[in-house]
């Protein structure tokens, strides 16, 4: 069985080329798992919109009614960093629903991947920092909700704090969520996770790595997790227009073999989601993305 990964043409909601969000590392990080092969018949499952029941776990019922009916208040519109017209919602709802699979798939097969997700700014009220509905805090709500988990781990370890998904879950005891990341990167004001450890610039692959591995036994010790949630954010990458940790290609390998290593080892079901990734250069950017599921292929 190879990776199961979780995937919809439109999670790409065509914004122009020079906009501030790479919306085209969607299907570039497609065309890149299909050259490695990774992306066949049996592999791909095809994302389907969330429905409002789920979306409203985990966000404000208003906000999610303005989301669905494209009347998001123009001030929060700008907290997120864009309009959201028919496709930009569409898209969020696709994405928080490839998220709600992908955990699905992880938890039959042991590892599943959605090559969107990790919209970890989108508060419970409302979105933020070009995320919309935050697809993490929703699946793991409705996981819990459903009852196919109990206790659930969120690993983010994009470059930027977890701000939305620490306010959505806080407080909830079968969740626990863990944030590593840019002490000077977005959000100025973060909100606190269960664990927070911020990074100074330029942290790089050796300092990093050692902080990362030192954390994940601590992690794993804390309860029996049903699931982890892996934000796998490549915007620690030393080229990221945003991130300020300097990690090189071989960091991020490195570093998706530890979080995935670790919690597979111990036979916990592992959900990934790409997380964030700003660069002009495209292709690479999908291919830094690319990294976690073909780190993830070696566990599936
Ligand atoms: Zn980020």
């Amino acid at each position: 069985m190879p990776l199961q990964i979780v995937h919809h043409p439109d999670y790409d909601a065509g914004f122009a080329v020079n906009h501030r969000f790479p919306m085209s590392k969607y299907p570039l990080l497609m065309d890149a798992l299909r050259a490695r092969g990774l992306a066949g018949p049996n592999a791909l499952n095809i994302a389907e919109p969330a429905p409002a029941s789920w979306l409203k776990l985990a966000h404000a019922a208003d906000y999610v009614d303005q989301v669905l009916a494209c009347t998001v208040p123009e001030k929060i519109e700008r907290e997120i960093g864009f309009p959201v017209g028919s496709r930009v919602s569409l898209r969020a709802q696709l994405a928080t629903g490839g998220t709600m699979l992908a955990a699905r798939l992880a938890l039959r097969h042991g590892i599943a991947c959605n090559t969107a997700g990790g919209s970890h700014h989108a508060r419970r009220a409302q979105g933020a920092g070009f995320c919309t509905f935050n697809d993490v805090a929703v699946a793991a709500l409705m996981l819990l909700a459903e009852g196919a988990a109990q206790k659930i781990l969120v690993v983010d370890l994009d470059v930027h704090q977890g701000d939305g998904t620490a306010d959505i879950l806080a407080g909830d005891p079968r969740a626990f969520t863990f944030s590593m990341h840019g002490d000077r990167n977005y959000p100025v004001h973060k909100i606190a996770s269960d664990l927070d450890i911020a990074l100074p610039d330029g942290t790089g692959d050796a300092a990093y790595l050692e902080r990362l591995g030192g954390i994940l036994p601590e992690l794993s010790a804390r309860a029996r997790w049903d699931i982890v949630f892996y934000n796998a954010g490549v915007d620690v990458h030393a080229e990221d227009r945003l991130g300020r940790l300097s990690l090189s290609d071989c960091g991020l390998r490195a570093r998706d073999e530890a979080v995935i290593g670790h919690f597979r080892a111990l036979g916990i079901p592992v959900c990934g989601v790409i997380g964030g990734g700003y660069s002009s250069d495209v292709s690479a950017l999908a291919a830094r993305h690319a990294i976690l599921f073909e780190v993830g292929s070696g566990y599936a």
